[in-house]
């Protein structure tokens, strides 16, 4: 079998090459001009990186036609939702274009849709990864597949317009496409500006002496947290169901900021009360309605099931923290 992940060099695109290479897949990644690098850095002898602009039709066509994929991931995306306000055009372009341009790839690769086939009836498969701010202001908690859209910034109106074009593609032509609807998802490659990273390398510094105190925003602000490599694991599961379908993943269950630093700081023997300050500059307007995912089909179609308690999960990231810092300093002692 063979892989195509856009966005490989990602947490996610990181981590399902990972899971696919193991499963004895041929996996081809784009990449950006001077994409960082440091998350695949292990694995670059065994995948094979094409230099592609999504945006571009051509470009897109050539990527797919060399990686010669079974299965689309199509991760590549901004993914911080702060910085999608600064430009929303852009941002909502690039999902625009870079489903699209997929999508058209696919599709001229695969025999034409029989008439009056059934949904996803191709052989390609196709991936692509909503997330849980195409809910945003929702109308309802828990937030399921039958949740209308209600997005509030730019990047879950990005997302919408992804999910609306994987599911036209999977009505009109038939192709096997389909959209995770990712709940928060963190491990110790999440970037550094989002909260868990922010906290497990502030708190991590803090012990060693590099940084005295952290800023962050509302500490109240909950989540529904899981655990990176499940969800890549739940995307694979995706496109290897009976049939082409959506699918909320997330562990079910939130927890505050606040609990975050707690669970952070004590694994470090610290007290996050005597570090942690309030910055108005991080801090969000809360939502209306918590976002918490029921992932009820995901359990009853795929098998699949959040499972790193989240304790866990905060212990795992801390200490990865840590120990890269402790790391780096020995290599460069200042
Ligand atoms: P998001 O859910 O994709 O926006 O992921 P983030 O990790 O950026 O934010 C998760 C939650 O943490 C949001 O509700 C933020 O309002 C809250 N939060 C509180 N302080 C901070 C902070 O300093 N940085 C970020 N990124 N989020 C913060």
């Amino acid at each position: 079998m063979r892989a195509l992940i856009t966005g490989i060099t990602g947490q996610d695109g990181s981590y399902l090459a990972e899971l696919l290479l193991a499963q004895g897949y041929h996996v081809s990644g784009t990449v950006r001009k001077n994409s960082p690098t440091s998350n695949i850095e292990h694995l670059r002898s065994q995948i094979a990186l094409l230099e592609t602009d999504l945006l571009d039709r051509d470009s897109v066509m050539s990527a797919v036609r060399q990686a010669a994929p079974d299965e689309v991931y199509h991760l590549a995306a901004k993914t911080f939702v702060p910085s999608s306000h600064e430009d929303p055009q852009s941002v909502i372009e690039f999902a625009e274009r870079s489903v699209g341009n997929l999508l058209a790839a696919l599709k001229g690769l695969t025999p034409p849709n029989p008439p009056g086939g059934p949904e996803g009836d191709r052989n390609l498969k196709f991936f692509h990864a909503a997330s849980a701010e195409v809910f945003g202001d929702a109308t309802e908690s828990p937030q399921s597949e039958s949740t209308p859209f209600h997005p509030r910034s730019p990047y879950g109106e990005a997302k919408v317009v992804g999910f609306e074009l994987t599911k036209q593609a999977r009505a009109r032509d038939g192709i096997f496409a389909v959209s995770g609807i990712l709940f928060n998802h963190e491990s110790p490659r999440r970037g550094e500006k989002f909260v868990t990273r922010k906290i497990t390398r502030g708190a991590a510094m803090i012990k060693l002496g590099q940084a005295k105190s952290l800023e962050l925003g509302d500490l109240d602000a909950r989540r529904d947290w899981g655990y990176a490599p499940e969800y890549v694991d739940a995307m694979h599961r995706m496109l290897h169901a009976e049939s082409p379908e959506d699918f909320v993943l997330a562990t079910g269950r939130t927890h505050s900021v606040r609990e975050f630093c707690d669970i952070a700081f004590s694994e470090l023997g610290l007290d996050y009360r005597d570090y942690v300050r309030v910055n108005s500059e991080f801090v969000r307007p809360p939502e209306a309605m918590q976002l918490v995912g029921n992932s009820a089909e995901a359990k009853r179609l795929l098998g699949w099931e959040a499972q790193l308690p989240f304790a866990e999960l905060v212990k795992r990231m801390v200490n990865h923290d840590l120990a890269l810092l402790r790391d780096s300093s020995l290599r460069s002692p200042s």
